[in-house]
């Protein structure tokens, strides 16, 4: 028909023309996608087929808020371009028609409307697509013409128009979305791309979707690639798609360990595989991987984990060593202090704390003196610390004792701590408390002078007592031979007295007896006093000669070998006369233990003739025994009488010379106060002695001690 109505539009009727003018139209649109030629195609038309005078169209060309003219018919076009509806103004009649359902009315009198049709009302009809952006208008189109309301042709002219220009309008914003898409694509693989950590999005199977140039590099080879690399990609896929497998694919991103090969060299490589799942509704799931190198991470933890273990057990052992430390300065008396370099304390014994240290609630005096205290010490420190290379330094420090506030001086010895390198790290300093030292030294100071007087006055007197030792000496020597000198004259003098009186006692003898003429009774009595008084005088010049030859040394010793038994046997008859005057009892015990002696057996018969003799003397009644045993190697004979006995105070008086306990004129017993003192000197000579015990009115026992055998020196 349109064929036919083209060629012979004579023999088509006016229906058929208006079909053919409509198919036209149509034909045009279909063929162009020129927006504004598509509309002024259409406005045209009205003008040819509708009865319409004026006609502008505005389309959204690319802003979507404003809608432009694009064609007109009964208008310049000038008036045309320069026509605008502003979307944004929802007030302006136009936009409220162009968003109504169908067309709208303007009368020529609307002075809010400026539009090329002036000076006449018009319709507006909005253009849109049922189907397509979501109904909303993608133009208008004003209409002035015959009749009020725009007809048929008008309406399906502008639904035509409208589907066409949504159509376009559609289009359009494809490109620029695809334009758009293009250009985020590509700036995502450049981001992707600049990422060092190689990225994949694989779907959930491992298929490889997109990766950047790092993953490529891992997980591609190019067909050029050597038989290694090739392997290497290989085996690394291989891995890739082993983790994805394994463990579920459930929500959210996982870490795991991913050992890899580096394609170009060969080298181990050790990732960590991050995995998250992404969830499309449209696409459905795909994987997302990051990897991230941790090789030289792995080996700087294991290093780094090493290290940790060597520093936990120099740790332990540095902690045991400093514990060990502290008991050991802790159990030192004398107060500790280690400081840093800076000269702050790090670390103090006991005794230091209570000169350094303040405890809780101390009264303001005692913290005071603890800041003395430490200042003191700081500046002993600071000045080790500037004194360069000196590595001890020895002090005083005058310390308090806070809690006495007693002076305290210290002698403080520091020492530095040097690490391997010379550095200081530490100074070690102890203290040692001086007040004793001081106070001894002050003792010392005193002793030594007072010993220096003492030492002063001993030598004066050492001197003084060497000077009466030398006089001491002299006299002795003197004594002695002024003794030497009278033993010579008793001696001598015994002598010379013996020969008169020997002298006189013959003559005296042979007068008593009558040689001369018989005597007278009277005569006789004088001649017996003057023999009685010689035979004193004669027994006493035998003792004085004995003493006086003991002490010249000249009294010799005759040893021999003799039963004691008979000895007694002999002094007993020697005394008979005696005895039997006496009428006392005298009884002789021997032990029959009694060995046979040595010694001078003249002079022990003369000492025991002399105890038994006195014994006889001192007992005016009684008994006396005679004993004699044997006691350890010794020879035992005990005169004991029942006599007058001798006071404790006399007992050592009477071993003396010429002492008589009773001196008086008249006294009861003769006898020279010679014979115990011979008696001790004989036995002193035989090796004995002579004992005593006696008791006033108790009686009296002298015991002879003699060696069984007495051997010559
Ligand atoms: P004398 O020749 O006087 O006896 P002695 O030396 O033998 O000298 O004795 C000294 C004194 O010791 C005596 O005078 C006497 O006083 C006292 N004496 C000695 N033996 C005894 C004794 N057995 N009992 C009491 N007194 C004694």
């Amino acid at each position: 028909v349109v064929q036919v109505a083209r060629l012979r539009p004579e023999v088509v009727g006016d229906e058929v023309g208006s079909a053919v003018a409509r198919l036209e139209l149509v034909e045009f649109l279909l063929q162009s996608d020129d927006l504004a030629a598509c509309a002024q195609r259409a406005v045209e038309w009205l003008g040819d087929n509708a009865g319409v005078e004026q006609a502008i169209c505005a389309a959204v060309v690319t802003d979507a808020s404003r809608m432009h003219g694009v064609a007109g018919q009964g208008v310049s076009s000038a008036r045309t371009g320069e026509f605008v509806v502003d979307l944004a103004d929802l007030d302006h009649p136009l936009t409220v028609a162009a968003a109504a359902a169908g067309p709208s009315y303007f009368s020529a009198h609307d002075q809010r409307l400026l539009t090329p049709i002036s000076g006449s009302s018009f319709h507006n009809l909005p253009l849109r697509s049922r189907a397509l952006n979501g109904g909303t208008s993608v133009g208008l189109l004003l209409v002035s013409g015959r009749g009020r309301v725009p007809g048929p042709d008008v309406r399906w002219c502008a639904e035509l128009l409208g589907e066409k220009l949504a159509r376009l309008r559609a289009r359009q914003l494809l490109s620029d979305a695809e334009g758009r898409f293009g250009r985020e694509r590509r700036l995502l693989y450049s981001i992707i791309n600049a990422v060092t950590d190689p990225i994949m999005l694989t779907d959930t199977e491992g298929k490889l979707i997109i990766a950047n140039a790092r993953a490529e590099k891992l997980f591609s080879a190019p067909d050029d690639a050597t038989e290694g690399r090739r392997r290497a990609v290989a085996l690394n896929n291989m891995l890739f798609s082993a983790t994805l497998s394994s463990g579920s694919m459930g929500e959210g991103a996982r870490l795991r360990e991913l050992p890899l090969v580096d394609p170009i060299d060969g080298s181990d490589l050790l990732f960590e595989h991050l995995v998250s799942v992404v969830r499309d509704p449209r696409e459905g799931s795909c994987v997302v991987s990051i990897l991230r190198n941790v090789t030289d991470l792995g080996r700087a933890k294991e290093q780094l984990e090493e290290n940790y273990r060597k520093l936990r057990l120099a740790e332990a052992e540095v902690r045991g060593e400093r514990h060990r430390l502290e008991l050991i300065i802790d159990s030192v008396a004398d107060p500790i202090l280690v400081t840093d370099p800076a000269g702050d304390i790090v670390l103090m014994n006991t005794p230091a704390e209570t000169l350094f240290t303040v405890g809780p609630n101390q009264s303001d005096a005692v913290q005071r003196r603890v800041r003395a205290n430490d200042a003191h010490f700081s500046s002993f420190v600071s000045n080790l610390l500037f004194s360069g290379s000196q590595e001890r330094w020895r002090g005083e420090i005058g310390l308090v004792d806070p809690q006495v506030g007693k002076a305290m001086p210290v002698e403080a010895i520091a020492g530095k701590m040097l690490s391997e390198t010379g550095e200081l790290t530490a100074v070690v300093t102890i203290l040692h408390d001086r007040t004793e030292a001081q106070e001894n030294a002050r003792l010392y100071d005193q002793v030594k002078r007072a010993s220096g007087e003492l030492q002063a006055k001993v030598q004066d007197a050492t001197a003084e007592l060497a000077e009466q030792n030398e006089l001491l000496r002299r006299q002795a020597i003197e004594l002695e031979q002024a003794s030497a000198l009278k033993s010579q004259f008793l001696a001598n003098m015994s002598h010379e007295f013996r020969t008169p009186l020997n002298a006189i006692l013959g003559y005296t003898s042979m007068l008593v007896q009558g040689v001369a003429g018989s005597l007278s009774a009277h005569q006789k009595k004088g001649m017996n006093r003057v023999d009685s008084n010689a035979r004193h005088l004669l027994a006493l010049i035998n003792d004085i000669l004995d003493i006086t030859r003991i002490e010249a040394g000249r009294m010799p010793l005759h040893l021999s070998d003799f039963d004691l038994k008979d000895l007694l046997a002999e002094v007993m008859s020697e005394l008979e006369p005696i005895i039997a005057r006496s009428k006392i009892t005298v009884s002789v015990q021997l032990s029959n233990r009694l060995p046979e002696m040595r010694s001078d057996r003249k002079k022990v018969k003369q000492i025991l003739v002399n105890l038994l003799s006195n014994a006889l003397k001192f007992t005016p009644r009684g008994t006396i025994s005679i004993r004699a045993d044997m006691r350890a190697r010794r020879v035992e004979v005990a005169v004991a009488d029942t006599g007058i006995g001798i006071s404790p105070a006399d007992q050592e008086k009477v071993f003396e010379d010429f002492r008589q306990l009773d001196s008086s004129p008249a006294r009861a017993h003769g006898g020279t106060g010679l014979g115990l003192s011979i008696c001790r000197r004989l036995a002193s000579m035989l090796g004995g002695r002579i004992t005593l015990q006696s008791a006033p009115g108790q009686g009296s026992t002298f015991t002879l001690h003699l060696p069984c055998r007495l051997r010559r020196k």
